[in-house]
C-alpha cells in the first residue's frame, strides 16, 4: 500500500502511534517546504488519505499518524479529551524534529485541527480544514446519517460500508462504493471500537465557535457541495467566523479529499505555497469561495448514477493520459492509436446512443455528455470519436438493413473495427446535398464506385469508410461500406493543417472500387437520408463545441487565479473577471441548450433545424469563448504547453465541419420562414 511514506512507531510517554512520513523531494534552488501534518477522520487509519498524498507536491514533507486507538496506535489506557490529544501531537512532532508545521484536519480531525491551531498557536503556520465543523455548535446531519456516526461499524464490516457510503457520505460514493470501500478496508487495521468511542468522547461537548475569531492562522477551507454528514453551511460559517479563511467549494462529498485527490491536492497545494503577501491581496480582492468547475448548473446532475459514473471514467482517462502527451501528438500531426483505442474501447462508450447490436445503449444525453468531455480536454479525440461512432456507426445503424447492423456495429461497438464517413468532396463541400460528383455504377450484384472525396477524419487507418456517392441509375445519393484495402480505394493523409492536427484527415480516391450490394446501405434512398445522419452527428458537434469551450474556459481560470501582475493575482482584476463570466456565459448556455436537443433527441421530436441551430450557435460561442481563454493568458496563450492554444487553433475545424454556421443558419432560416435561401 505504502506507495510514498516511510512508516514508523514513535512512543510518548506510554502511547504508541503508528507514523507515516513521506520524505521531501528536493529540488536544487528551491527553499525547503514547511512539512505538512494530516489529521485524519474518525475511525479512519492513516492509510486512507494515501491518494491525496500521492497527488500532493513531492517537495512537500507530509507526516500522519493514527490516533491513540485506531489502525496501528494501540489504545490508550483511559479516555482523553481533544486538548490531551493536541498536546500528544506536539510532543510527536517535537521528538520526530519538527518545529512548525501546517496542519490539514479532515471530519473529526479538522476539530483537532483547529484546537491545535488555536491552542499550539507557534507549531502550526497555516491551517486547511476539510469537510468539518464547529463541533457542538454546527449545523447537524440528518438524525440518519448521524446514527451510522455512533459506531465503528462502516470500517469492520464491508458490506455494510458499501450498502450506506452513499447516504452518509455523499459525492462519488452515491455512484461507486467500490472505492471508498477499497480506500478504507483494503489496508485496514481494524482499528478497536474502544478507540473509536475514545474519539466520540475526546469531542463531546467541544466547539471552537468561542476561539475561531482568534485564529491567526492564514486558513483554507475546503468542503463539498454534496456532503451529508456536515452540510455546507458548515464550511460558511468557519469561513465567516475566521479572520484569514478562504472557503473553496468542490463538487463532492465527504471523502473529497479521497476520491477527488487529483483535482484537491493542487488547490491545497497552492494554498500552502503562496507568499503571504498574495494570500493578503487574494483576501482582500478576490472574494472567499472560489467554484472552478465548468458545469455551472449541474447538467451533470441531469444524468442517472451509472452515466455519472462513466462519464467521470472518461473524465480521468482524458486528464490522466490524454492530456499529459497530446500536444506531442499535435505538433508531430500523428493520432495516438495505442493509447487512445484501448483506452476508449476499455471505457465501452461507443455507440451510446444506440440500442442493441452490441452498443451501450445510454441514451442521447449521455453520448453528448462524453463528446464534451472528451472534447473538455482534446478536440481531436472528440472528433476521432465523433467519426466513428457518430458518423460512421450512425450511417449504418439509421441506414442500415438488420443484417448489416448485426454484421458491423458489435465489432465497430467494441473498438475493434475503426469507422470514417466520405461524403465531401474537393470541390464539392457544403452543396453536397444536390452537388455530388462521385458515381455508383450498379454491375450485377456489385456497384462500382469512381471519384474523390476530401477531408475524411480517420480514413488513414479506418476499416470500413462509408462512401457517399451519386447512383447513376437513379441519380440519387446512396451510401456504401467499404473496407480498407479494397482494390482501386486509396487515402492520403493530408498534411500541414492548422487545426485538429492529430486528426488524420485523407484525400480518398476511388477508382473502380468493386463493392457487393450488400454492402450498399439498403435504407439510404436519397440524399434525405443522409441527412438524417447529419442531424443526428450535428447534435453531438454542438456538445462537442461545448466542450472545447469549457475546457479552454477552466485553463483560464485556474491560471487567472495563480497568475500574478501588480503584486496580486489577475483573477482578482474587473477585466479578467469579465472575461471569465463571459466565458463561462457561452459555456453554459451552451450546455443547456444542448442538454435540451438531447432531450428532444430522445424523445424522437428532434428535427434538422434543432440541430443546425445549436451547431450554429455552440460553435460560435466556442469560437469567442477560446478566444477569450487566450487573451486572458496573455502571452502563454499561444505557447501549447498552456493547452488554450491548442483550443483556439482547433476550433476553427470545429466552426467549419459538419455544416458551416451559414449552412446551418440557412437550415434554420428555411425552418422559420418556409423560404430555402441555399440558393
Ligand atoms: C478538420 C475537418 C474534418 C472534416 N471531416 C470530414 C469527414 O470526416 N467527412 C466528410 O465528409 N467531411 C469532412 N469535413 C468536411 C466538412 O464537412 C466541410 O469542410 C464543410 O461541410 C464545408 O465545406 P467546404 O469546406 O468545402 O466549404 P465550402 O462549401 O466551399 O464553403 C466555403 C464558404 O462558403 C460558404 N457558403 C457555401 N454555400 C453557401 C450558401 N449557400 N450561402 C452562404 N454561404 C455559403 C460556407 O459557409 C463557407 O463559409 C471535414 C472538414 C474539416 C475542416
Amino acid at each position: 500500500m505504502f506507495m510514498t511514506a516511510e512508516v514508523r512507531t514513535v512512543t510518548i510517554g506510554r502511547q504508541r502511534l503508528r507514523v507515516a512520513i513521506r520524505p521531501a523531494r528536493n529540488e536544487p534552488g528551491r527553499p525547503p517546504r514547511v512539512p505538512f501534518l494530516l489529521v485524519n477522520g474518525i475511525g479512519a487509519h492513516l492509510d486512507l488519505l494515501e491518494p491525496f498524498v500521492a497527488a500532493l507536491d513531492p517537495a512537500v514533507e507530509v507526516i500522519r499518524f493514527d490516533p491513540p486507538g485506531i489502525g496501528g496506535s494501540p489504545p490508550p489506557g483511559r479516555p482523553y479529551w481533544i486538548s490531551g490529544l493536541c498536546r500528544l501531537i506536539a510532543r510527536m512532532l517535537s521528538e520526530l524534529g519538527y518545529d512548525q508545521v501546517d496542519v490539514l484536519g479532515i471530519s473529526w480531525g479538522g476539530g483537532i485541527a483547529q484546537h491545535f491551531a488555536a491552542f499550539q498557536r507557534a507549531r502550526c503556520r497555516r491551517l486547511v480544514l476539510v469537510a468539518t465543523a464547529t463541533g457542538t455548535m454546527m449545523l447537524p446531519a440528518r438524525p440518519s446519517v448521524l446514527a451510522h456516526l455512533l459506531t465503528p461499524r462502516r470500517y469492520l464490516d464491508r458490506e455494510y460500508l458499501q450498502r450506506v457510503a452513499g447516504n452518509i457520505y455523499g459525492g462519488l460514493a452515491r455512484i461507486d462504493t467500490e472505492e471508498i470501500a477499497a480506500a478504507m478496508h483494503d489496508s485496514n487495521r481494524a482499528g478497536l471500537s474502544r478507540g473509536y468511542l475514545y474519539q466520540l468522547a475526546a469531542s463531546a461537548g467541544w466547539t471552537s465557535v468561542p476561539f475561531l475569531p482568534l485564529l491567526r492562522q492564514h486558513t483554507l477551507i475546503l468542503a463539498g457541495d454534496d456532503d451529508p454528514i456536515i452540510p455546507l453551511a458548515n464550511a460558511r460559517l468557519m469561513n465567516l467566523l475566521i479572520p484569514n479563511a478562504r472557503l473553496h467549494v468542490y463538487h463532492g462529498g465527504h471523502l473529497g479529499l479521497v476520491t477527488e485527490a487529483a483535482e484537491l491536492a493542487p488547490v491545497v497545494d497552492a494554498f500552502l505555497a503562496a507568499p503571504l503577501s498574495s494570500w493578503r491581496l487574494v483576501m482582500a480582492s478576490s472574494g472567499r469561495t472560489a467554484l472552478t468547475d465548468g458545469d455551472f448548473y449541474l447538467i451533470e446532475q441531469m444524468l442517472d448514477p451509472a452515466g455519472r459514473r462513466l462519464l467521470l471514467r472518461v473524465r480521468e482517462f482524458m486528464e490522466k493520459s490524454v492530456q499529459p502527451v497530446i500536444n506531442h501528438y499535435w505538433t508531430r500531426e500523428e493520432f495516438p492509436y495505442d493509447l487512445v483505442v484501448p483506452g476508449l474501447r476499455e471505457l465501452g462508450i461507443a455507440g451510446q446512443a444506440y440500442s442493441g447490436y452490441g452498443c451501450p445503449g445510454g441514451g442521447n444525453l449521455l453520448d453528448g455528455m462524453i463528446a464534451m468531455e472528451l472534447a473538455r480536454v482534446d478536440s481531436s479525440i472528440a472528433t476521432f470519436f465523433g467519426v466513428h461512432s457518430g458518423l460512421a456507426m450512425g450511417s449504418i445503424y439509421l441506414c442500415g438493413s438488420e443484417e448489416q447492423k448485426q454484421r458491423w456495429l458489435p465489432e465497430m461497438a467494441r473498438l475493434e473495427k475503426i469507422g470514417a464517413f466520405g461524403l465531401t468532396e474537393p470541390e464539392v463541400g457544403s452543396g453536397a446535398a444536390g452537388g455530388l460528383t462521385t458515381t455508383a455504377r450498379r454491375d450485377g450484384d456489385e456497384w462500382v464506385l469512381d471519384g474523390q472525396k476530401k477531408w475524411i477524419g480517420n480514413a488513414t487507418f479506418a476499416d470500413y469508410v462509408v462512401i457517399w456517392a451519386r447512383s447513376l441509375e437513379d441519380q440519387q445519393v446512396k451510401g456504401f461500406v467499404v473496407p480498407a484495402g479494397t482494390p482501386g480505394f486509396a487515402a492520403a493523409k493530408m498534411r500541414d493543417k492548422i487545426a485538429l492536427r492529430v486528426v488524420q484527415n485523407a484525400t480518398i480516391t476511388l477508382d473502380g472500387v468493386r463493392v457487393p450490394e450488400s454492402h450498399r446501405l439498403q435504407l439510404a434512398n436519397s440524399f434525405r437520408d443522409t441527412a438524417a445522419v447529419l442531424r443526428m452527428t450535428r447534435a453531438g458537434v454542438a456538445w462537442m463545441a461545448t466542450g472545447c469551450a469549457r475546457g479552454a474556459y477552466e485553463h483560464a481560470l485556474a491560471y487567472a487565479r495563480q497568475r500574478q501582475q501588480f503584486g496580486r493575482p489577475i483573477a482578482g482584476f474587473q477585466l479578467v473577471q469579465d472575461l471569465l463570466v463571459r466565458m463561462l456565459a457561452n459555456v453554459t448556455s451552451s450546455a443547456c441548450l444542448c442538454a435540451r436537443l438531447s432531450a428532444l433527441q430522445q424523445d424522437g421530436l428532434a428535427e434538422d433545424h434543432h440541430s443546425a441551430l445549436a451547431k450554429a450557435f455552440c460553435t460560435v460561442r466556442m469560437r469567442e469563448a477560446v478566444g477569450w481563454a487566450r487573451e486572458l493568458l496573455g502571452g502563454n496563450g499561444i505557447l501549447l504547453e498552456n493547452h488554450v492554444g491548442r483550443f483556439v487553433a482547433d476550433s476553427e475545424a470545429i466552426y467549419s465541419y459538419e455544416g458551416t454556421r451559414e449552412i446551418n443558419t440557412l437550415i434554420v432560416g428555411r425552418a422559420i420562414t418556409g423560404t430555402s435561401a441555399f440558393v
